[in-house]
């Protein structure tokens, strides 16, 4: 018997799914579906038909053909997610109800919240919540929990023990967060396996100049929106991301301190756990800080937002330039006179924190994956193979790629 490794998809730029399979048993790593606004077939508001949603999804290739997790449980497959983004559950809805699912015990407030909120929908029963540095053994394979700091609650990465081989997987992560001690724990908990999955979301080969932005550390995004809530004298409409509950709060916090009301809408705020909300714009007091979704712009209409108001793209939807829908938000902006401001950080390793990363778990081989560039991904000493989708590779052709630096293993 030997271990197989099977990337079903290999994340590019997202949707990252892998399988490990070891005898009679299957784990499967996170279950998403891509984002990939204007390339995807079902995006800019196209949407799978009612009723027949996985069939949809299915006929385009956005959820992977496999045998024994949708229509009937196949008894050896179980799912392990990393944390609540799409591109990480998007398909955790169609899993047949007897499959064994776990998740991060830290995502299950957020989890439940975003699910109640039809934000993020979920599969019924919600499956088996894991607490941080837990084991699940599933057959003679052991999934340790390891959490990860990323732009939400709960993300985790996971430690992959078979009999042959040892794996890690990074789940999302970044090391300029407000909790860096958690990827260094990851970091720390996956030295020296045979095989780490590394996402490399911060590796393209996208012009610069298509997306000039400076890199900001989450606390530096947090002081930005600070000086922005005391210099904007008239409405700040914020388009921000409620799953980052932390930056939320943080934001909030500074509302509150420069005596101005942080409202939301009322699905953002119960996904954000953010009390305070919003339902008729011509009640909202001319000075307020305001949550606005892309979907909701033309409450601008109503909000008639006063002279000196600006508009603050903090990591909500649309996510970039490279999303076709992102013009819209300027033109919005522009057309009520309000300043365009962007302030944010990215949940993502920096292209030189990936390299110390994989430095400091000095892997026997790394796979970047979950990345529109993963070979970009090149680390001293350390063997790197960009995976082929849907290509089993044995636990002996893994070791057998990797070489190993002249320091020892410990
Ligand atoms: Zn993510």
């Amino acid at each position: 018997m030997s271990t197989r490794l099977v990337i079903v998809n290999a994340g590019s730029p997202t949707g990252l799914k892998f399988s490990v399979e070891f005898g009679d048993r299957r784990a499967l790593f996170d279950f998403g579906v891509e984002h990939a606004p204007g390339r995807a077939l079902f995006s800019l508001g196209l949407k799978p038909r009612p009723g027949r949603e996985l069939r949809d999804l299915l006929a385009v290739s956005a959820a992977p053909r496999l045998e024994g997790v949708y229509d009937a449980w196949d008894g050896r497959t179980a799912v392990f997610i990393s944390h609540l983004h799409l591109d990480h559950t998007g398909l955790v809805r169609f899993l047949h109800p007897d499959l064994p699912l776990h998740y991060p015990a830290g995502m299950e407030e957020l989890r439940a919240a975003a699910a109640g909120a039809g934000y993020a929908e979920w599969r019924d029963p919600a499956g088996q919540p894991v607490a941080d540095r837990s084991r699940v053994n599933w057959g003679e394979i052991e999934v340790e929990f390891v959490a990860v700091d990323h732009d939400l609650p709960g993300a985790t990465g996971f430690v992959v023990r078979t009999p042959d081989l040892s794996l890690a997987y990074s789940g999302d992560q970044r090391r300029h967060g407000l909790h860096p001690e958690l990827t260094e724990g990851f970091t720390a908990a996956a030295r020296g396996v045979d095989v780490l999955i590394q996402e490399a979301v911060s590796l393209t080969l996208l012009e610069p100049a298509l997306e000039p932005r400076v890199e900001l550390s989450e606390s530096e995004a947090v002081a930005g929106l600070e000086r922005l809530v005391r210099e904007v004298k008239g409405m700040l409409v914020v388009n921000l991301y409620a799953m980052n509950r932390e930056r939320v709060h943080a934001l909030g916090r500074a509302c509150a301190a420069a005596g101005r009301p942080f409202l939301m809408e009322p699905a953002a705020a119960a996904v954000a756990a953010w009390p305070h909300t919003f339902e008729d714009p011509a009640a909202v007091p001319r000075d307020a800080c305001l949550q606005l979704s892309f979907e909701n712009l033309p409450t601008l209409i109503d909000l008639r937002p006063p002279p000196g108001s600006a508009y603050l793209h903090s990591d909500g939807q649309p996510l970039g330039v490279f999303d076709p829908r992102w013009p819209l938000l300027e033109a919005w902006a522009a057309h009520f006179g309000m300043a365009f401001v962007r302030v944010g950080s990215s949940g993502h390793s920096r292209p030189a924190d990936l390299v110390r990363t994989v430095s400091e778990v000095n892997p026997g081989l790394v796979m970047p994956a979950h990345s529109r560039a993963p070979q970009l991904l090149q680390v001293p000493g350390v063997s790197s193979l960009v995976p082929e989708p849907l290509r089993p590779y044995s636990a002996e052709e893994l070791k057998a790629a990797g070489v190993r630096r002249a320091t020892p293993r410990s």
